[in-house]
């Protein structure tokens, strides 16, 4: 079957080709474990299950995580190891299941959770992605995702083509934003604080991009109001030298940061995480090693 899942609708097998994502039409995982770092309301007291799925279809050239968006790190598994990883998770504690990049394989993902909820999953189900879907896949998922949390990269498409190859980035995320709302509506949260339901927009602001990320903040509040979180992130941390995007070289200043929370407050935003001290270190990176797979 040809591949259409995402707005790049590459129309490719991918059990012969490769398409943007670079993923075949096996599952490839590079981690599942407990982590600590998600929002407070997601990682809670024992961790969120997360699984890292490898390949991305936006493969961001200052990609956090590129050992596993584009190089592809991580162990090929079956759908039923994958409902295991779930069940596991769930016995170890995990507040939720964080399935991180999975837009490439939802079709397996659906298969995996009517498999693991025969079995007991009962743990909210979180998706967590770079915004860059296609509302008709999305649509998949409706019977399966408790807890959305998009990134909203770019306002701008000339920085979603410079940073993303993606002109289109904007439009598409705000389609995709509204159907995941459409979907679970304003947030839910159990006795302890624990989202059950809702969504979680992230921004992470780029060096030099603070008025995007104030674009951003606006369109999410106006169309949403305090319906839906926003996460404001200061973490971006340069992984490499940049020849071709020197302005990526370093760290955002805390004015950058100061700058946009400063326009969240005056816009009377409620329901917003914010990153305190030294969030932009290397430290929220977990190590892509097969732990858990
Ligand atoms: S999921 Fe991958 S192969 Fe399919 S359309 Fe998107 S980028 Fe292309």
């Amino acid at each position: 079957m040809k591949c259409n899942l995402c707005p790049r609708k590459c129309n490719i097998d991918r059990s012969a080709y490769q398409g943007y994502c670079r993923s075949g039409d096996t599952l490839k995982v590079s981690r599942a474990a407990l982590h600590m770092w998600e929002e407070p309301c997601i990682s809670g007291r024992r961790g969120s299950g997360t699984v890292f799925f490898s390949g991305c279809n936006l493969s961001c050239v200052y990609c956090q995580n590129k050992e596993i968006s584009q190089e592809l790190r991580g162990k090929e598994i079956s759908v039923e190891r994958l409902a295991e990883i779930f069940l596991e998770l769930q016995a170890s504690g995990a507040h939720n299941v964080n399935l991180v990049t999975p837009t490439h394989y939802v079709d397996q993902i659906c298969k995996s959770l009517d498999i693991s909820r025969k079995s007991g999953l009962s743990i909210p189900i979180v998706y967590n992605c770079g915004g860059y879907e296609s509302v008709d896949t999305l649509k998949k998922l409706k019977d399966y995702i408790d807890v959305y949390m998009p990134d909203f990269k770019y306002f701008d498409d000339n920085l979603a083509m410079r940073y993303s190859n993606a002109p289109d980035y904007c439009n598409i995320a705000k389609e995709a934003i509204s159907e995941m709302f459409s979907q679970v509506g304003p947030a839910k949260f159990d006795a302890d604080g624990m989202m059950l339901r809702g969504m979680i927009v992230r921004h992470m602001i780029l060096p030099g991009s603070s008025r995007d990320s104030i674009k951003i903040i606006k369109y999410l509040h106006d169309t949403y109001e305090n319906d839906i979180f926003i996460s404001i992130m200061s973490q971006y941390t340069p992984m490499r030298h940049f020849d071709d995007f020197p302005e990526l070289n370093r760290r955002i200043y805390t004015k950058e940061y100061n700058r946009v929370l400063d326009y969240a407050e005056e816009l009377g935003i409620e329901n917003a995480f914010v990153q305190e001290g030294k969030a932009s270190v290397k430290s929220f990176i977990p190590k892509f090693d097969n732990t858990g797979v």
